[in-house]
């Protein structure tokens, strides 16, 4: 039983557990959660009502999920007095998978992102974003339905390790000399400098998680996305490693680009997924104008993070574009958007990010079925038109509804 300070752990249910280098989930798995901050108890409830609704329609009772609230963020402020307790950290360790809503970032407090804190803590490596389009939401783009794509993106590396003085500090002033000295790079005076660190660990262990995916789901290709021709041997690596790492591990299941054109006429032989670079600048114009030549996009931590949010873009923005931190097993879906708090406890916002994760996080438990019914119901409730004001205010003809009302009709169209 894990002991907390200040929580008490449900006292029914069980933990999820690793096993033989598996995921062993019980049938009501105990998992923690954080409603957030902002909109984040508004589109928390309305989730959390629709998990439950589809596990009860697709288990008739004999699988339940036992909610455990943790707390971060605000609540976690005005309860207890610290943004992010121990407690919450040891029952995400502990249970191994857990989901969370949005956080208010306190600035200049000193307290670095509790979302960053969160993943460095249980070295969720790989952010994961599926980007799908759902008949009926508005579109700035004509053919919003060939947009079927998953970024997994390097969460653990790149500029986001913070390693960056500003300009005229003794630091970077003392940075500045050492790589004149010791390398004659002259850098201009008063600059600020970071570092940007990419290793192969690092970059294999996200492609590795990246071709598995494409694997189990039966994807048709992974692209390396980086900026190598001008940051070789960290952007440039990364495409490299990626390479190396297909030939090592997958070398019967992978073909690249180069062997399909020497070898098999341009065309990628059944059962093979393709694997290829792109350089990041231009995937930016290509996820726009050749979508259907993207499925799975493996790449480093800043380029993923733009290249997400641009990509949710097309399929309704970031009010609908779901999440996850994972590790090797550890697990933590999150909503991808802010606390948006002007609208919080107006019961207006739209769920679908949460919701979305929920659904990742069900697959992720083995919980396909459930899983199946929310995205079906999430369908009908879009081409009937019924959406959030956010949706609704793009939308000819849309009946806009609150936050619970959208989980209602959700519930109600699940077949
Ligand atoms: P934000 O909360 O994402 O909101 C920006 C805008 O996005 C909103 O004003 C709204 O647009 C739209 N939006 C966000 N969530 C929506 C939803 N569920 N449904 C419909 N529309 C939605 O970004 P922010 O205002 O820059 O950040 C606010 C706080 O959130 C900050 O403290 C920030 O640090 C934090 N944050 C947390 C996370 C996280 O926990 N993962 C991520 C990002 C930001 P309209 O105004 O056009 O309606």
């Amino acid at each position: 039983m894990l002991q907390l300070d200040t929580l008490k752990p449900p006292t029914e249910g069980q933990r999820i557990e690793v096993k033989g280098g598996r995921l062993v989930v019980p049938t009501q798995p105990i998992i923690p959660y954080i409603e957030g901050d902002g909109t984040g108890p508004d589109i928390w409830r309305a989730s959390q009502r629709i998990f439950d609704a589809a596990v009860a329609k697709a288990y008739g009772g004999g699988r339940r999920i036992v909610w455990f609230e943790v707390f971060a963020g605000e609540k976690s402020f005005n309860t207890f007095k610290t943004w992010l307790p121990e407690d919450t950290l040891r029952a995400f360790q502990h249970y191994i998978v857990g989901i969370k809503g949005p956080l208010t970032t306190p600035i200049g407090g000193g307290m670095r992102s509790l979302n960053v804190a969160l993943r460095q803590l249980l070295d969720l490596y790989a952010c994961i974003r599926p980007v799908r389009w759902f008949e009926g939401v508005p579109s700035p783009v004509r053919r919003p339905d060939l947009v079927d794509m998953v970024i997994y993106r390097e969460n653990s590396e790149d500029i986001y390790v913070g390693f960056e003085w500003p300009a005229g500090s003794p630091e970077a002033n003392k940075l500045i000399e050492f790589v004149r000295k010791e390398f004659d790079w002259r850098v201009r005076e008063n600059s600020g400098v970071g570092l940007k660190p990419m290793s192969a660990f690092g970059s294999k262990r996200l492609v590795r998680k990246a071709i598995q995916y494409a694997l189990d789901r039966r994807r048709k290709s992974v692209t390396l996305v980086h900026k190598g021709n001008i940051q070789k041997y960290t952007e440039g690596a990364f495409a490299k490693w990626g390479y190396e790492l297909a030939k090592e591990e997958f070398a019967d299941q992978t073909i690249t680009w180069q062997e399909v054109q020497d070898r098999h006429g341009g065309k990628v032989p059944p059962g093979k997924i393709l694997l290829q670079d792109y350089i990041a600048d231009v995937t930016f114009q290509h996820v726009l104008t050749r979508p259907r030549d993207f499925a799975v996009i493996a790449t480093s931590n800043l380029n993923g993070d733009y290249l997400s949010d641009a990509i949710a873009a097309q399929v309704g923005g970031i009010g609908m574009a779901p999440g996850a931190n994972v590790s090797d097993f550890h697990a933590i879906f999150e909503a991808t958007h802010g606390t948006a708090p002007k609208y919080a406890n107006q019961d207006k916002v739209n769920p679908g990010s949460l919701t979305l994760s929920g659904v990742m996080m069900l697959e992720y438990l083995g919980w396909q079925e459930a899983a199946d019914l929310i995205i079906k119901g999430m369908e009908k409730t879009f081409k009937q038109q019924v959406v959030t004001y956010d949706l609704a205010r793009l939308m000819d003809g849309a009946r806009e509804v609150k936050t619970s009302e959208f989980a209602a009709a959700v519930i109600d169209n699940m077949p």
